[in-house]
């Protein structure tokens, strides 16, 4: 019997040898890539006297197979109570009030950092000439933005109701047949993302956090976030980082905090990938920068991602691709992206040299070309194999 997780009085996570750990298989080639990727997350464990007791919850297409709910209360229930957990991908039914169960465990846990790590593994085919320059985290905030879902349908009274508001209140001119969006960001939202994000940067000796943003346009969203990030810096961790104009550009052995505008910073981490480190962003920048990250190194099968807060202390690990359907069965998928995120998940659990066994024995495995399909397809000279023995090359470089 394995122990549960928990969070001490003063903040930080007490993990005992033996963990419980929940986790959702996922559909579709969540039946492939899971046992595969908890064979070496297992294997590497154990390498380091640490033994995980899984613990299966339900969610997605076998959750409603078995209890007729897409999303068990129970597995939300697990969650809480046992602090860190790993998913698979899940099936988001078309159509209907399914809400995501993504969306449904961030906001119960309040899960407001979305983390995700962008690096280049030598040997996978990228669409750039200097994939090695990318080695960026980006901290992408997750419970505001426009995406906290306050919308209002075109021509429903709501919507007319709000244009109407808006008009004589403030006098906004909006046209009559618009759908509305509102897009709240917070002081309290934004400044423990930052937090969070100099905190990741120190403890991990990165350089710089860059804030990006599209303030010059939407001031009191996105420019009043860089606005507080700088604030945050200089009121409450000005022992440990600095920000640009404190310092013209020079923080010494502290780390510097700047910001850059959304728009040009899709192209600097193309032309200039090496200035930037850990970036904290708002929602919706997060989420096309984190995609646009991934496909520079040619990442998007493998990529991972983890939704924390790490407040108090809750964990999420998540592949970041879908269940792609057509492959479900085949043993033929790359796990590498749920297998990643289980190297974020030893990372949180302080696991470190753990962690870095599975990087670097997926490190190898890579460049001695034993990869599955999608790497094989574009590499000269690949072995291509299937997932299962994917997991087993791996676990042997371990
Ligand atoms: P998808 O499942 O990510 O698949 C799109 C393509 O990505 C696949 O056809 C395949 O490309 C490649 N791919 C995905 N996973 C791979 C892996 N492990 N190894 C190698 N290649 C991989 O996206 P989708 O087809 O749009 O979505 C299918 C379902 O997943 C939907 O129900 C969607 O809602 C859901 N979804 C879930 C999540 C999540 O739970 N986090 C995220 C996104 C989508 P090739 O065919 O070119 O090889």
């Amino acid at each position: 019997m394995g122990e549960k997780i928990t969070m001490s009085p003063g903040g930080g996570l007490v993990v005992p040898t033996d963990p419980v750990i929940p986790f959702i298989e996922g559909d579709g080639t969540g039946v492939d890539i899971w046992p595969a990727a908890r064979r070496v997350l297992d294997a590497a464990a154990a390498k380091h006297g640490h033994r995980i007791e899984w613990m299966e919850v339900l969610a997605g297409e076998k959750a409603f197979r078995e209890t007729g709910n897409w999303l068990p209360t129970e597995t939300v229930e697990v969650f809480r109570e046992y602090l860190v957990g790993i998913k698979g991908p899940l099936t988001t039914p078309v159509g209907g009030g399914f809400r995501s169960l993504n969306v449904a465990l961030r906001q119960v846990l309040d899960l407001y950092v979305c983390l995700r790590p962008v690096r280049w593994f030598a040997g996978v085919p990228s669409p750039v000439k200097r994939p090695e320059l990318v080695d960026m985290v980006i901290f992408r905030e997750n419970t505001e933005d426009i995406y906290a879902g306050l919308e209002v349908q075109e021509g429903t009274p709501e919507a007319k109701r709000l244009i109407g508001l808006l008009h004589d209140e403030l006098g906004w001119e909006i046209r009559p047949d618009s759908g509305v969006g509102i897009k709240p960001i917070s002081v309290t939202g934004s400044k423990r993302l930052i937090r969070a994000a100099v905190a990741y940067a120190v403890e991990r000796g990165r350089k710089s956090v860059t804030l990006v943003h599209k303030g010059n346009i939407q001031k009191y969203t996105e420019g009043a976030f860089r606005q507080w990030g700088y604030e945050l810096v200089r009121e409450e961790l000005s022992e440990v980082a600095v920000g640009w104009d404190d310092c013209g550009g020079d923080p010494g052995p502290r780390v510097l905090v700047k910001d850059v505008i959304a728009d040009i910073a899709l192209q600097q981490v193309l032309t200039r990938p090496s200035e930037f480190d850990v970036i904290a962003t708002t929602n919706l920048n997060g989420d096309y920068l984190s995609d646009a990250l991934a496909a520079q190194v040619g990442g998007i099968g493998i990529a991972p991602g983890a939704n924390i807060n790490y407040t108090t202390g809750h964990g999420i690990f998540e592949a970041t691709h879908g269940t792609a359907p057509r492959y479900a069965g085949q043993d033929k998928v790359n796990p590498g992206s749920v297998l990643l995120s289980g190297v974020l998940m030893f990372e949180h659990l302080g696991w470190r040299e753990a962690a870095a066994d599975i990087v670097r024995a997926l490190e190898t495995t890579i460049a001695e070309r034993i990869v599955t399909y999608d790497f094989a397809r574009q590499m000269e000279g690949a072995t291509e194999v299937k997932t299962s023995e994917f997991a087993s090359a791996v676990v042997d470089r371990l």
